[in-house]
């Protein structure tokens, strides 16, 4: 048995995830969910006073916006979209008796104009962008959302639903560089006052096929994306726990999204993966929160 299944294993056990028989879909249970209440408040506390205006989506999102995102040409590996019966009495029938026989009964859905949300942020670039333009002072936007990924894994960090708590800044380059500075900082700072210990490093989005290999490496050599890392299932391979992304003006372009000079806006966003920082105190502290040290429990529960 591997590393990754013992820890998963001892989770199960212990009651905070719950098996769904499905690899990378869990419960939580009221502990693990406490533990990610308190992180949240965490990130509040390091990024409320910055006046960000919150938003909450559901994880599903508008398949045109989705569509007109491009995420298909770069990770359509990782893509969930939702699929309905749309058909006729007769459709039904067929349908039922597929399932009875065991075949599959799946191959008639329709698809529907929802979409599984692939990151909290996707959802607010054409909402911001119907709003007209950006202040030349910039926005800041506070979101969390559960997101798909189709990557089932028994690895507990690698989930296919889990959440992702998001700040998303649009202005000058200036600006969102200078955003995406500060929660690096930040995020090495918050992760100290908990206890784990971090590294953070270049790194690249999973773009799909020999295109992709192109695209994730000029991403690496222009240093769009850093991830902070902490060891949990792998000390050698440690986990992405944060990351910081720098769009350049590409989502602005995309979306229309303009500066009040007329000039396109450059975005960054900063996303914590929420389950991944509960599942590192718990693989850090031990998976009784009772015995975790009374500094991190202070941070944490104050
Ligand atoms: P990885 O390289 O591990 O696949 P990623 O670079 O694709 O992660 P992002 O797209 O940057 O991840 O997502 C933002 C954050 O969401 C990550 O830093 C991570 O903490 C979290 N995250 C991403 N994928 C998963 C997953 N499958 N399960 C749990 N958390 C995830
Ligand atoms: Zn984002």
């Amino acid at each position: 048995m591997d590393v990754q299944t013992t820890f998963l294993d001892r989770l199960f056990q212990s009651g905070l995830l719950i098996d769904t028989g499905v690899d990378g879909l869990y419960g939580r249970s009221g502990q693990f969910e406490d533990v990610i209440a308190a992180f949240e408040r965490l990130i509040d506390k390091f990024g409320g006073a910055d006046g960000a205006e919150a938003m909450r989506f559901p994880p599903g999102m508008n398949r045109a916006f989705f569509e007109k995102s491009g995420y298909m040409k770069s990770f359509p590996q990782l893509a969930g979209t939702v699929h309905s019966f749309c058909g006729s009495e007769l459709d039904h029938i067929n349908l039922l008796q597929c399932m009875e026989v065991g075949d599959d009964w799946t191959k008639d859905q329709q698809a529907t104009d929802i979409v599984l949300t692939p990151a909290a942020c996707y959802p607010l670039y054409p909402t911001i962008a119907r709003r007209g333009k950006l202040p030349m002072s910039g926005g800041l936007f506070d979101l969390q959302s559960y997101c798909f990924r189709h990557e089932p894994s028994q690895d507990p960090a690698r989930q296919q639903l889990f959440r992702m708590r998001e700040y998303i800044c649009m202005g000058t380059e200036q600006h969102v560089t200078d955003f995406r500075q500060s929660w690096m900082d930040r995020g090495i700072e918050m992760m100290k006052a908990v206890g784990l210990d971090v590294t953070i490093d270049v790194a690249n989005d999973p773009f799909f096929g020999r295109a992709g290999k192109m695209l994730a490496n000029n991403q690496r050599d222009q240093n769009l994306k850093f991830e902070l890392l902490i060891p949990i299932t792998s000390v050698a391979k440690p986990t992405a726990c944060m990351s910081f992304n720098y769009h350049q003006d590409a989502f602005g372009a995309k979306w229309d999204l303009y500066l009040e000079d007329g000039s396109v806006a450059h975005t960054a966003c900063v996303g914590f993966g929420l389950e991944r920082i509960a599942l590192a105190l718990f693989h850090h502290h031990g998976l009784e929160v009772k015995h975790w040290p009374s500094k991190v429990r202070q941070a944490l529960w104050g």
